[in-house]
């Protein structure tokens, strides 16, 4: 019987690029095409509507139903026209994608017949069944029922025949049953807080909105070799697998041709992103074999957070038109660089002002510097949330590797901001007004060329590094939801603006000058702050020792960097914001440390099976072939049979040390899962898993890999890493 594994790859390699039509418009007249944004808002709806429905979606009015009805009869009206004929709501649960309820847009005539209907109530609330849903308990404490309603700062689009609806998803009784709620509510927070804080410089801003352009980094493996990698299908990673004898290291890769098969998937991609409104400019080949990366330009956050989970969908479902699959996972293969989601986040005014970028003139240097040192005090005092963020049962494997962000959070300025804020540190206000040498404060901030930035001052190891006119969270993982990042980010710098302004106006109240009292209280921050600004190698072993003396959080595993969210420093802050209140990020931490538990329970059980039923039996097999020659010998030459048989006999040892040490831990590992599973509470069984299940996975690993490289390759049935990396 042929091996399976030498079919795939086979068939592997006989693929060729699928064919993609380029459309005859050009991208700015297809950009948006199935999206009902304002253009179309502008033509479907009677404009007293149209005037509603953006003050809605400008200034948060409230939306009554009239309007609604109106807003749905148009928006029906232009799907249709595109072919649609359903409709449902989008929303983010707290599991990993996204979810929807499909409806026809079709109601009873009352004739015995049906009628196009889609009403206003159809489109601002619907129910899908929150029981089936991750609550946290949430759903026993209060009911079971939960509620999906419109967010109109997100516009609706049209997938295949169904009308798209973001929407928050929430209890009855108001819990956050997704990310979107509280990510708006958070973004709402840093919207006020900075707002204020901008009236000190730029009286006239009215709104401020938080930006983010993401990076999304993924692999692609050949349909059917994956699918003859059960550990791929189950857990979205290979649990095994020597390294390929040619990986990274040649770094060819990042700088080589984009594979045609890629190529053309690439630009399906593309062609589809636009047409939903998602401004993709970029893509390349990334550091790993088969690694890839797509970026937008930044949008407004919200929007950008609807942007990347649709692109992640998007990415799936074309990957198999491709015959591929798309690996989102964040450590798919062991031994080559894993997959982040680069978060680029900034602030900016209604009137066009960067908050983040210094700035063309020297007024602008103060506002900057402001902005610049409140986002470190909100990331010094909530590091370990921001790491609790981020960390999840996939991108733990990735944080702390030599590619990756560390496990800590710092901040790397760059040499010109970090002497900046050295120099206000260290100088009284006179002082700075002196060194200006006018009459007007003048900080002297070097111009930074934003590609000097780019290129030359910049600190790849650095988890939050500022790159010339924002920061870049690092440590976001390639599948996550960004909001969860964005969220706590959010929340954290509204909360360190409101202290900020607080101070400042408690100064000038006793008298002092604006700009003397805002350096005041900068330098203050500057200060204690500090700890969170390092600007060395973040990979380093020194940094972990250093990180600790600064009293960061250093905290690496999963389950326990959770309790973050349930500091006190936590509470305060999200309620002080009004984000979340306490028992919901109680019920979100059940649902954490569950969904860790249940990933690693998944990895352990696919991986006990593997290494039984496939690992063993081939191992076993191939050893028995060993043998037999081993006889064979003996009988044909026993004069010489002693040392002929040497070698093999030797390896025959070889396996059987590995096998034996194979079954017999996969054994242990299924006793540590019974244990585990005997706990009751979640936590404790979550840390069980991590601390007593998950090491089994590396430790029996290595002498499953040591075997791929003993036994017969043809005798081998999973595809390799040569075969899964190389192959496209
Ligand atoms: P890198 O060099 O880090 O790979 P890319 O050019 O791939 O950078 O991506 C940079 C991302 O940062 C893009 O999504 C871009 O739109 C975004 N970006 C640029 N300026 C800002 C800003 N001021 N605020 C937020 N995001 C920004
Ligand atoms: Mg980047």
């Amino acid at each position: 019987m042929a091996n399976l594994r030498f079919i795939v790859v086979e068939e592997a390699f006989k693929k060729k690029a699928v064919e993609v039509e380029t459309p005859a418009e050009r991208p700015s007249e297809y950009f948006a095409k199935y999206v009902f944004n304002q253009e179309k808002m502008f033509k479907y709806l009677p404009k007293d509507i149209y005037k509603k429905l953006r003050d809605v979606i400008e200034n948060g009015a409230y939306l009554d139903l009239s309007v609604a009805d109106k807003v749905a009869e148009g928006m029906k009206k232009w799907a249709t026209e595109m072919g649609a004929t359903h409709c449902t709501h989008w929303f983010q649960p707290l599991t990993e994608g996204t979810a929807e309820k499909h409806d026809a847009f079709i109601e009873h005539d009352w004739k015995g017949g049906v009628i196009e209907e889609f009403s206003g109530k159809e489109l601002v609330q619907q129910e899908p069944d929150a029981s089936s849903f991750p609550s946290g308990g949430i759903r026993s404490t209060f009911e079971a029922r939960g509620y999906s309603a419109w967010d109109p700062s997100s516009p609706v689009f049209i997938i295949g025949d169904t009308l798209m609806i973001p929407t928050v998803f929430i209890s009855y009784t108001g819990e956050a049953l997704d990310y979107k709620a509280p990510l708006k509510k958070a973004l709402a927070a840093v919207d006020k807080a900075a707002t204020d804080v901008c009236h000190y410089f730029n009286p006239d801003v009215r709104k401020v909105q938080a930006n983010l352009g993401w990076e999304q980094e993924y692999f692609l493996v050949d349909e059917d070799l994956y699918a003859a990698r059960p550990d791929l299908l189950l857990t979205g990673r290979t649990l095994m697998g020597h390294d390929s004898a040619k990986n990274q290291q040649m770094e060819d890769h990042y700088f080589g041709a984009i594979p045609e098969r890629v190529a053309a998937f690439m630009k399906d991609l593309e062609i589809q992103a636009l047409q939903l409104g998602i401004p993709c400019k970029t893509r390349h080949n990334e550091v790993a074999p088969n690694q890839f990366e797509l970026a937008p330009i930044f949008e407004e956050c919200n929007l950008a957070v609807d942007h990347n989970m649709l692109i992640m969908s998007l990415m799936r479902n074309l990957a198999r038109k491709h015959g591929f699959r798309c690996l989102l996972h964040e450590k798919p293969f062991k031994g080559i660089n894993g997959s982040g989601k680069h978060c680029n986040w900034s602030l900016s005014t209604d009137n066009g002002i960067l908050l983040h970028a210094p700035g063309k003139d020297a007024a602008s240097a103060l506002r900057f510097i402001t902005f610049v040192v409140e986002t470190l005090m909100g990331v010094y005092k909530h590091n370990g949330l921001l790491k609790a963020a981020i960390i999840t049962a996939s991108n733990q494997h990735r944080l702390g590797a030599n590619e990756a962000p560390p496990a800590i959070i710092s901040s790397f300025l760059g040499k010109q901001v970090s002497e900046v804020l050295d120099k206000i540190e260290n100088s009284t206000t006179s002082e700075l007004q002196a060194l200006s040498g006018k009459h007007e404060l003048k900080l002297d901030i070097p111009q930074i060329p934003e590609l000097h930035v780019d290129n030359t001052d910049r600190n790849r190891t650095s988890p939050f590094a500022f790159t010339g006119n924002r920061f870049e969270f690092r440590a976001v993982g390639s599948q996550a939801n960004c909001a969860a990042a964005m969220l706590v980010l959010n929340s954290a710098v509204a909360e360190a603006l409101t202290s900020f302004k607080e101070r400042v106006d408690a100064l000038i109240a006793n008298g002092t000058e604006q700009t003397n009292a805002i350096l005041t209280i900068l330098r203050e921050d500057i200060k204690a702050c500090k700890p969170v600004r390092f600007e060395g190698n973040g990979y380093s072993d020194e940094w972990k020792e250093e990180a600790k003396k600064r009293g960061l959080d250093c905290e690496t595993s999963c389950p326990v960097i959770y309790d973050r969210y349930l500091d006190k420093s936590t509470i305060d802050m999200f309620e002080k914001m009004n984000v979340m209140k306490k028992y919901e990020l109680e019920a979100r931490n059940e649902i954490k440390w569950e969904t860790f538990t249940k990933k690693i329970q998944i990895e352990a059980r696919v991986f006990g099976d593997l290494a039984m039923n496939h690992i063993i039996p081939v191992a076993t097999r191939y050893q028995s072939m060993l043998i037999d020659n081993v006889h064979k010998l003996a009988e044909a030459l026993p004069q010489e049979a002693e040392m002929l048989n040497a070698d093999n006999i030797n390896i025959i040892r070889k396996i059987s040390r590995h096998t034996s040490f194979i079954i017999e831990n996969v054994q242990k590992m299924i006793e540590a899962r019974k244990v585990a599973n005997k706990v009751g509470d979640t936590r404790q069984k979550a840390i069980l898993y991590h601390d007593n299940v998950a090491p089994f996975l590396d430790s029996i690993r290595y002498h499953i890999d040591k075997l791929e490289l003993i036994v017969e390759d043809e005798m081998w049935t999973l595809p390799k890493y040569r075969e899964l990396l190389f192959i496209r």
